[in-house]
C-alpha cells in the first residue's frame, strides 16, 4: 500500500530523474504526498499529466487507504486497520482532544515480545513494518482528521505521534527512526521531535541509541511493576533487561536530551496495584527524571486478571505524589472499538 511513502525527498528527486523529469518535480510529488496529504495523483495539479499517469501506473495502490475504519468515543476516536500485502495487519488510532490530536501508530504487525496482558503480544510477530508503512499511518491520520466533526475550538492539526500501537518500536529501530526523520521533515508533516513519543518495554540497546540521536524525541517506558519477580511475569524481556538496568538507561536518556521519561504503568488488580508496590515504585523513581502515567488495564480475550478500580488507582497515585513523584491517571480512549492500549490486534487475533 505504501511504496510512494517509502521515499524521502532525495529519493523522489532521483526517481524524477529516472522518469526523465527535473529533480524539482520529485520535490513537488514529495510535498503533495507528505505535506499536502494528497489522496490521488490527479490532485497534483502542478505535476505534468504524463508524469502523473506514469506514477499511477507504477503505484496503483498508493494512498494509505485502510481496509476498515471504525469510529468511537462520540466521533473523537477513529481506528484504521491496514492490510499489508493482503496479509499482515497494522492498526492506527486517531484521537482528538480539546488541546491536541494524537495518532497512535504501529511499528510491527503483531509483536514478538509476548507480554501476556497485551492483545498484540497474543498474536505473535507477523513482521516488521517498513518506514513507508509507518509514515503512511501518519498521513492517513492527518487526512482523516479533516473529515472529523469536532467542537469548533478543538485543534484541526495533527500534533502528537505515539508509537504505542502494535509492536515494540525499538525492535525495529532503523525503520522506525527513518520514519521519525520523515515525520520531522519540514517539507513533509513537520512535527517537532518532542511531540513524537517512542514507547518501549525496555530494549536497552535501543534506548542507548535514542540517547545518541540528534532529534530529542520523547521516551515512554512501560514498566508495569516495581519488582523484578512481578515484572518477569508481565514483561518477559525483563529476564534479559531487569528493572534497575532499564531505569539506568532511561536516566541516561534523560541526561542526554533533558527530556523527562514517561513511565507507563498498567494497573492490574491484585498483581501490581498494592500500596506497598506504590511505595516501592516511588523509591525507584525518586528525583525528577520521570512522569508516571497510571492506566487501568484494558480487557483482552487472552488475559484473565481485572483492571484496578478507580479508587484503587487514585490511592496508588496519591502515594506517588506524596513521595514527590509526578503521576497522573490516564483516561482510556477507544475501548468501545478495541483501540485502547494493549487492545490492538484483539479482533484480528480472534479472526485470524
Ligand atoms: S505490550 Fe508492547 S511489547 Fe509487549 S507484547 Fe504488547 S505490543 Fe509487544
Amino acid at each position: 500500500m505504501t511504496q510512494p511513502y517509502e521515499m524521502d525527498a532525495a529519493a523522489w528527486q532521483s526517481f524524477a530523474g529516472e522518469l526523465g523529469e527535473p529533480a524539482y518535480r520529485g520535490d513537488q510529488v514529495f510535498r503533495w504526498l507528505n505535506r499536502d496529504l494528497a489522496a490521488s495523483w490527479d490532485e497534483m495539479t502542478n505535476v505534468p499529466r504524463p508524469m502523473r499517469e506514469l506514477l499511477a501506473e507504477r503505484f496503483p495502490d498508493a494512498f494509505a487507504t485502510p481496509a476498515i475504519v471504525q469510529t468511537g468515543d462520540g466521533g473523537t476516536t477513529r481506528k484504521a486497520l491496514f492490510r499489508l500485502n493482503g496479509e499482515a495487519l497494522a492498526e492506527t488510532v486517531l484521537m482528538a482532544y480539546p488541546d491536541r490530536v494524537t495518532a497512535c501508530i504501529s511499528s510491527q504487525a503483531g509483536c514478538g515480545m509476548g507480554c501476556p496482558f497485551c492483545a498484540t503480544g497474543q498474536m505473535g510477530l507477523l513482521r516488521n513494518l517498513t518506514a513507508g508503512e509507518i509514515v503512511a499511518q501518519v498521513i492517513w491520520a492527518a487526512r482523516e482528521l479533516q473529515t472529523m466533526t469536532l467542537p469548533g475550538d478543538w485543534p484541526r492539526r495533527l500534533s502528537n505521534i505515539v508509537f504505542m500501537g502494535m509492536g515494540e518500536p525499538l525492535a525495529n529501530y532503523d525503520r522506525v527512526w527513518s520514519a521519525v526523520q520523515r515525520m520531522h521533515d519540514p517539507a513533509g508533516i513537520g512535527l517537532s521531535a518532542r511531540s513524537i513519543t517512542i514507547s518501549t518495554i525496555g530494549v536497552i540497546p535501543g534506548i542507548e541509541r535514542l540517547a545518541r540521536e540528534s532529534l530529542p524525541v520523547t521516551l515512554a517506558l512501560s514498566l508495569h511493576a516495581p519488582a523484578d519477580e512481578v515484572r518477569d511475569t508481565l514483561v518477559p524481556l525483563n529476564h534479559r533487561y531487569p528493572i534497575a538496568d532499564v531505569l539506568a538507561a532511561a536516566r541516561r536518556f534523560r541526561a542526554a536530551h533533558g527530556r523527562r521519561v514517561s513511565i507507563e504503568y498498567a494497573m492490574i488488580g491484585g498483581v501490581n496495584d498494592s500500596l506497598d508496590q506504590a511505595n516501592q515504585l516511588a523509591v525507584l523513581l525518586k528525583g525528577n527524571d520521570f512522569h508516571v502515567n497510571l492506566i487501568p488495564l484494558n480487557p483482552t480475550p487472552g488475559f484473565g486478571a481485572p483492571a484496578t478500580g478507580g479508587r484503587g488507582i487514585e490511592a496508588f497515585r496519591d502515594v506517588l505524589l506524596r513521595h514527590g513523584v509526578n503521576a497522573t491517571i490516564r483516561r482510556n480512549r477507544g475501548t468501545d472499538i478495541d483501540a485502547a492500549c494493549g487492545q490492538l490486534g484483539a479482533r484480528a487475533a480472534v479472526a485470524g
